[in-house]
């Protein structure tokens, strides 16, 4: 439990499982994706905060970087952030994990 305030602004999402604020975007690369990340922007972080509009209406969505682009955002000082799933304590998957889908781990 943390000690602070309640701020006016609405509070970001809390993950079910494991009760970290996290926020909930829509994927830049997948229609009808979302992408839960960590509230707060992590120097480690892949994910691109991508403010749009849909119908007059802030939307915000997350692009996931990686390679050249992540190089780029990372050299332009953008705010990056973790999805949630690599940080959730609560989040271990249980089934073994598919083939093709290994995590790229980079040095
Ligand atoms: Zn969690």
């Amino acid at each position: 439990m943390t000690a602070r305030g309640k701020t006016a602004r609405r509070p970001t999402s809390t993950c079910k499982r494991c009760h970290r604020p996290v926020a909930w975007w829509r994927s830049s690369t997948r229609e009808g994706g979302w992408i839960c990340v960590d509230a707060s922007p992590d120097d480690a972080g892949t994910v691109q905060r991508v403010p749009s509009r849909e119908g007059g209406r802030p939307v915000m969505y997350g692009l996931v970087l990686s390679g050249l682009e992540l190089a780029a955002a990372v050299a332009d000082g953008e705010l990056l952030f973790t999805i949630h799933s690599k940080t959730c304590p609560a989040g271990r998957p249980r089934n073994p994990r598919p083939a093709g889908l290994a995590p790229t781990e980079r040095p």
